[in-house]
């Protein structure tokens, strides 16, 4: 045998997550000698013993990772052996110890084995974790992520724990929320007033409720949920009426995917996706008949988000309807109950977390309340997916996702970057790492304000950043650039605001790490123009030096203003007024503000105008008397694609034309309000629009002499419409970017304007 040596220096999601005592484990099996510590930039290797054993260590290490690990780079060092005798797990250079949190983890296979296990000693305990899952980010304070800085530093732990904790070969070595019925949290339930309810087992009784129609709370990982049989359409009924939420979808959570496959089409990117340990809603779509059988649930849409339990306390709720089995496997077969599980919150309030907020809150919402003392101390929504053909795209990024790091393709000034006004997430980069805060919601509550405030010192705190750069939205109005001059003011460092559409085209450019000048497609709702109008479906060249906007959609007329994100049928209105017979007008849209809007109309009064390609779609639910008013924002546009159905659009030239280098959708409304056959006009609309918006785009690209296009923004959530972009931009060879990990709407806009700034301070071009 010859005896080599080597470091190896591991980058990447490493620290926190049971990479060590892997490491140690795998040594040992390939009678290796050496040490394993942490360090400031991940985990250093050494490696001593026969030359071939190494390399099946370092295949082995690959190949054989912990489910929460990931290995960005490895770093090999040859070293001069020193006839090691062991392999030991050293203590973390503290001094330089790289502090991040790990994300949230769906409970693992091994601790499911153990919680439906009669003999084992956390049979049905609510908090069972290990190394490999269970809360991290939200139960904790600050760093470094140790037992002390989380919420359960109020629970020492037992013989039994400490043990586990402390042994190198167990697998809750260092798992920092470790705990048992003798020493951890423990779950009661309440009434709605949050008078405990004295029963024999919390649940029992909370199942039986399920059963019987009523509406439950139930405390999750981030926040709690509004829990109610999705079978049961008068209890969605009764919720949707004390959440006063008239048709927004429901999210819903069966056993596992055998389960929801009674209802969705599941692939298996999604189905990867949902039993993943960041385990997120996944929007599928809808089978024949799913409307029958969970009525109310997601009213006129085409697709139902899944999701999978993910915490031990959801997990108990399925074994007590399934009657507690003692099959090992049980849980593999499908069950038929299905929950609604949606945020509990009030009214567009944040998502409730503590357990007197719950009562106060929700009382007139639930009928029981099932409280745990394990503080929630970040607030952290469902992460949302949606099924986009072989692929998956997220809607909204929060736990299971926060705090991972968008690695970028170069390495910068620390910015914090504060967002827009919708779906409003912040960003904070260092070095070559972007960091996305949770989805915060849309800034017009106050008390997401604060959540916004309180997000952004967490992070930045958390992997101690210092800012040289605050960016934030153009619009002077939004509190997030409020916000962002205030960081720079306290910071004493330059602000620099980005326009929206700029950002949505580099947050994807950051997130496929494109350094060479593109050709954006910015498909959006609204953002703020450089002229001060409003922008949303936009042709821009962007390079790191910043951007250009080539093109426009023709600007649209938005009688009422801001109105009209609700009311779609005043945008086709103004379009259709001119175009189509007055009488059948008035008949079609029989409102008290009809006749006023006509008027303004035909005044010299010029309403405020819009190129937004979200505007375009309400107008085009209304003209094809889809949908008239949004209950929520995007509602008219989704009914409109889902109103398709599986028809195959036909291609209807002319009705789209480019009109002073613009493009022009007028005749395709025209035509839309003559169509009586909804589902195949609305294939065709989709099919029309989107091929012209390619030809558009490859008019622009030929002149620009680009290649790559990326595409962002609200309506790149619509398949139909970006599925028929693809396919005809690659066809004329074009290579198309779009969002994956980050959300192409604004959820996604901070990234981008963290990004704009990183490019053109590095002078990449
Ligand atoms: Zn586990
Ligand atoms: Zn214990
Ligand atoms: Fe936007």
């Amino acid at each position: 045998m010859s005896l080599s040596a080597v470091k190896l220096s591991v980058n990447g999601t490493v620290q926190g997550v049971g990479f060590r005592p892997f490491v140690f484990k795998l040594a040992v099996e390939e009678k290796l000698a050496g040490t394993v510590l942490n360090d400031g930039h991940g985990v250093e290797i050494v490696l001593e013993g026969d030359k071939a054993q190494i390399d099946t260590f370092k295949d082995r290490l690959i190949k054989e990772l912990p489910p929460l690990a990931n290995i960005e780079s490895i770093e090999e060092k040859r070293l001069e052996p020193t006839r090691l005798s062991d392999f030991k797990i050293l203590s973390s250079r503290s001094s330089a110890v790289d502090t991040s949190i790990p994300a949230d983890a769906a409970t693992c296979e091994a601790c499911l084995k153990e919680l439906f296990d009669k003999n084992d000693r956390r049979y049905r305990y609510p908090f069972i974790n290990c190394t490999h899952c269970g809360p991290r980010y939200t139960i904790t304070r600050s760093i470094p992520y140790d037992r002390p800085q989380t919420t359960m530093s109020s629970f020492p732990m037992c013989e039994d724990c400490l043990s586990e904790y402390t042994d190198p070969m167990e697998r809750r070595f260092h798992a920092q929320p470790n705990a048992c019925p003798v020493c951890g949290p423990h779950v009661w339930l309440t009434d709605n007033k949050g008078r405990e309810i004295r029963c024999s087992d919390p649940f029992t009784e909370l199942v039986k409720a399920i059963k019987e129609g009523k509406i439950v709370a139930i405390k999750g990982l981030g926040g709690f949920h509004l829990a109610c049989d999705a079978r049961n359409a008068q209890a969605v009924k009764t919720l949707r009426e004390r959440k006063n939420r008239p048709s927004k979808p429901f999210a819903l959570m069966s056993l596992n995917t055998a389960s929801a496959g009674e209802f969705v089409y599941i692939n298996d990117k999604s189905s990867a996706l949902l039993k993943s340990a960041s385990a997120p809603i996944v929007l599928c779509p809808k089978k024949p008949g799913t409307d029958e059988k969970l009525i109310g649930v997601a009213p006129g849409l085409s697709d139902i988000g899944f999701m999978l339990p993910y915490t031990p306390i959801q997990w108990l709720v399925f074994f007590e309807y399934a009657r507690r089995p003692e099959e090992p496997d049980w849980y593999k077969k499908p069950l038929d109950l299905t929950l609604v599980m949606t945020s509990a919150n009030a009214g567009g309030e944040p998502l409730v977390i503590d357990n007197d907020e719950a009562i106060n809150q929700l009382s007139g919402i639930c009928d029981l309340i099932l409280l745990h003392n394990r503080d929630i101390l970040i607030r952290c929504d469902d992460s949302v997916a949606i099924q986009k053909g072989e692929d998956t795209q997220f809607i909204r990024r929060a736990r299971g996702y926060v705090p991972r790091a968008v690695k970028l393709a170069v390495s910068g000034p620390s910015v914090i970057a504060t967002g827009s006004w919708l779906k409003n997430t912040a960003c904070l980069t260092k070095n070559d790492h972007a960091y996305l805060t949770q989805h915060i919601g849309d800034l017009d509550r106050a008390s997401n304000c604060v959540a916004l405030k309180k997000a952004i010192n967490h992070i930045r705190d958390v992997f101690k950043i210092s800012p040289e750069f605050i960016a934030c939205d153009l619009h002077p109005d939004f509190y997030s650039s409020r916000l962002a001059e205030e960081l720079a003011d306290e910071y004493d460092v330059e602000l620099i605001a980005v326009q929206h559409h700029h950002a949505h085209i580099a947050a994807v450019m950051a997130e496929h790490r494109l350094i060479e000048p593109v050709l954006g497609l910015a498909l959006d709702g609204v953002g703020y123009g450089l002229d001060g109008t409003s922008w949303g479906g936009e042709l821009l060249r962007v390079d790191p030096n910043g951007f250009e906007r080539l093109s426009s959609l023709g600007p649209m007329k938005l009688p009422g203003a801001d109105k009209c994100a609700r009311e779609g049928w005043r945008i086709a209105y103004a379009m259709l007024a001119s175009r189509v017979n007055k009488e059948k007008l008035f008949k079609r849209f029989a409102y008290p503000q009809t006749k006023a809007i006509d008027a303004l109309l035909h005044s010299d009064l010029t309403p405020p105008m819009s190129s937004s390609l979200g505007r375009l779609f309400d107008a085009a639910a209304a003209a094809l008397s889809v949908a008239d008013f949004s209950s929520y924002e995007g509602e008219a546009p989704m009914m409109l694609e889902s109103a398709a159905g599986d028809r195959l659009g036909k291609y209807l030239p002319d009705l789209v034309k480019i009109i002073d280098g613009k493009l022009d959708a007028a005749d395709l409304l025209v035509h839309l309000f003559e169509r009586e056959d909804t589902a195949q006009a609305s294939a065709d609309f989709h099919e029309t629009l989107g091929k012209s918006i390619a030809q558009w785009a490859k008019t622009y690209a030929q002149k620009q002499n680009l290649k790559k296009v990326c595409l962002s923004g609200g309506c790149a959530l619509n398949r139909r419409l970006t599925s028929v972009i693809r396919r005809e931009l690659e066809s004329m060879g074009l290579t198309l970017y779009e969002a994956k990990n980050i959300p192409p709407n604004d959820g996604g806009l901070s990234l981008g304007q963290a990004w704009v700034v990183i490019m053109k301070q590095q002078k990449i071009c």
